[in-house]
């Protein structure tokens, strides 16, 4: 048994924190939000007045929370009150630099650190199947990855600092991307008066095929647990979306990368979220296309 401090239990971190206490760990748990406390808190957690109050004792801290700026906000002020040997795990998905920074700030107290966004959504998290794709030292990640399989199927070591963050956000650039192209073929598909399933008959077996099309397809039938069979409803809201290839747009300007149908992407779902439609499922962009002239 590991005593964990689990800072952040929105709609991640509330049931991989729970999915830790099931596996027999004991988790003292903090969020700024009293629901949230007092869902953990039925979950099995022990509840801590602030995040410093949770990570005394603690021989891993995970963190699951909004951005960048709340990592390093909350890892500033817990770092110098965990235990000398501990280790602190980021869940978060951030931009990299705010991820090296953190990184960057445990070093110089002495504790071992990994960037570990994740990949599954709400469902992976609460299933405990979800991807980590993690970045530090070999020894910071071999002592977080028995934790990390507790609430996961697949854990990736990426690389050194930050690296996790940014196999998230190419990972994601690929995604929305993808489910663009994936959405424009169906639009152009009833416009030439294809049927959705004679479409997907043909791309999910020929060179078309991509996870947008044969796990998250945008049309209802062709995949029945898709969200467009639940009129749209997340799943992966738009707005994380935006918020992804922000990131990875970010990234690519202080890399130097060109990443053109990265940029048109994010321009495609943020014209989307203007629209009202922050809450709806990426993959609802689809209905964003149509209307396009
Ligand atoms: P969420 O908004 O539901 O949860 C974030 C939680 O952090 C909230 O409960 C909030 O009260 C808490 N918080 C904020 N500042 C805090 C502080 N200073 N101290 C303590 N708690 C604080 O968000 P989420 O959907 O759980 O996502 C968390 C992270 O995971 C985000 O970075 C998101 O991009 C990423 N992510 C989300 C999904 C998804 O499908 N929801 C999928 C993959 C990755």
């Amino acid at each position: 048994m590991t005593n964990i401090a689990f800072i952040g239990l929105g709609n991640m971190g509330g049931p991989m924190a729970a999915n830790l206490i099931k596996s027999g760990h004991k988790v003292i748990a903090f969020d700024l939000v009293a629901a949230s406390r007092n869902q953990a808190e039925s979950d099995g957690a022990a509840i801590a007045e602030s995040a410093v109050g949770s990570v005394k004792g603690a021989d891993v801290v995970i963190t699951m929370l909004p951005a960048g700026k709340h990592v390093l906000s909350v890892w500033d002020e817990v770092i110098s009150s965990m235990s000398k040997g501990a280790l602190i795990i980021d869940c978060s998905t951030i931009d990299v630099e705010s991820a090296k920074k953190a990184h960057a700030l445990a070093a110089k107290h002495g504790i071992a650190s990994v960037d570990a966004p994740v990949s599954g959504g709400t469902g992976g998290a609460k299933g405990a199947t979800l991807t980590f794709m993690c970045g530090g030292e070999d020894k910071a990640f071999a002592a977080a990855k028995p934790i990390l399989e507790k609430m996961g199927k697949k854990i990736v070591h990426c690389g050194g600092a930050g690296a996790g963050q940014a196999a998230k956000i190419c990972n994601n650039m690929i995604l929305g991307i993808s489910m663009i192209a994936v959405s424009e073929a169906f639009a152009l598909a009833e416009k030439l008066g294809l049927s959705h399933q004679a479409l997907f008959d043909v791309a999910s077996t020929s060179s078309g095929q991509c996870w947008s099309l044969t796990s998250y397809c945008p049309v209802p039938g062709p995949v029945p647990t898709s969200p467009a069979n639940n009129d749209y409803k997340p799943g992966f809201a738009s707005a994380l979306m935006v918020k992804d290839l922000t990131l990875a747009q970010d990234a690519a300007k202080a890399a130097g990368a060109a990443t053109p149908l990265g940029k048109h992407a994010q321009e495609i779902y943020k014209a989307f979220d203007a629209e009202g439609n922050g809450g709806v499922d990426f993959s609802g962009i689809i209905r964003h296309v149509r209307g396009l002239r």
